[in-house]
């Protein structure tokens, strides 16, 4: 097991008002760091007080990017457990990116363990008002003092906690989304299918620009034909066509597969219904809609759940779903998904991992 040594804080900060949090502003009063060298592997893991770090201005990650995330939440239980939904979705996704980065990978089992030991330590910063959590932020980068172009052989994983509010405070509302023609996110071979900053950095200009038009998000097409459904912003998308789900599949690489992407598969086919995995050109999804048979659409993610899309703007071309409103299909994975994350239902699955 991991032997991580605390270095606790003796200035604890004030906690936010739990009613004002919204995403990624406040911090924990601690964090998780572990380094690595090469020849020596991961060393030195330990829990000191939330803080700045120092480095080299010729760090490699400020040059050349090389740096992953992973984004996870903790769930306060009405039994008073605190819960991570399928932390280790997160953790085999990381060391798929790692590979992807060229960074080095880590042990499953100690990250499960670093991760359960610095939400227990802050344990007292996980909101408990209704849908508010703990986001987790862990992520990797390179710090070799270097200016050639190389991968590094020391790298800094580090964890921060930060409490974020209810997603959605007054219901949920449908989100107008604006299709990317220009810009592309990722392309086959590139690196859509790893969770990296720079997959981030290079979609913003797209957003600013969805921004500027009255748009929440932005639907990307694949990079290549300019047709094929990719993502919605940093989620994940669903149609519901014909009382079928349709969803794009992961086989171009180009695609980040999400953990509530697959949860949500895994509902549906209990439920039921007909998932198919596929490649969408958007012209079916203009088609479906003409034919009157485009029921809803919804992106899925960690932050938002669900988030159903009442709006898709193509160019002049507008379609409107489902009057605007969620549609019952997004509205019971919500229900649904939530209930577990929560600890409300009975977690059938082993999805919920508690903390201690
Ligand atoms: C993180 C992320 C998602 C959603 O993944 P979840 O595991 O469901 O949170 C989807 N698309 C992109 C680009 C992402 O970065």
């Amino acid at each position: 097991m991991l032997d991580i040594k605390f270095a606790l804080t003796d200035n604890p900060k004030p906690k936010p008002d739990q009613t004002k949090l919204g995403f990624g502003r406040y911090f924990t009063d601690h964090m998780f760091v572990m380094d690595y060298t090469e020849g020596k592997g991961w060393h030195d893991p330990r829990i000191v007080p939330f803080g700045d770090i120092s480095l080299s201005p010729a760090a490699m990650v400020l040059h050349y990017g090389q740096e992953m995330f992973e984004g996870l939440k903790a769930y306060y239980a009405p039994d008073g457990r605190i819960l991570l939904f399928r932390p280790q979705k997160n953790i085999e996704r990381m060391n798929e990116t790692n590979r992807r980065l060229c960074i080095p990978e880590v042990d499953p089992d100690d990250i499960l363990f670093a991760l359960k030991e610095i939400v227990k330590t802050d344990r007292d910063w996980v909101p408990k008002l209704p849908g508010t959590s703990l986001y987790i932020r862990p992520f990797i980068f390179a710090t070799d003092p270097f200016l050639g172009v190389r991968i590094s052989k020391t790298y800094k994983f580090m964890i921060i906690l930060s409490p974020v509010g209810a997603y959605y405070e007054s219901g949920i509302n449908p989100v107008k989304i604006y299709v990317e023609r220009e810009y592309v996110r990722a392309v086959k071979g590139g690196t859509g299918r790893a969770k990296v900053g720079g997959n981030y950095a290079a979609s913003l200009i797209g957003q600013k620009k969805a921004a500027e038009l009255g748009y929440a998000q932005v639907l990307w097409l694949d990079g290549v034909h300019r047709k094929y459904v990719d993502e919605v912003g940093a989620m994940n998308v669903f149609f519901v066509i014909d009382g079928e789900i349709h969803t794009p599949s992961l086989e171009d690489g180009s695609i980040l597969p999400g953990v509530t992407r697959a949860s949500c598969i895994e509902l549906l086919r209990d439920w039921g219904y007909t998932v198919v995995e596929r490649k969408i050109a958007f012209d079916e999804i203009v088609q479906a809609n003409a034919a009157g048979k485009l029921n809803e659409a919804f992106g899925t993610g960690t932050a938002a759940v669900i988030s159903p899309i009442g709006e898709l703007c193509d160019g002049g071309e507008q379609i409107i779903l489902n009057e605007g409103k969620i549609g019952p299909i997004a509205q019971r994975l919500y229900d649904e998904l939530t209930a577990i994350q929560w600890g409300k239902v009975p977690d059938t699955r082993g999805w919920s991992v508690p903390i201690d």
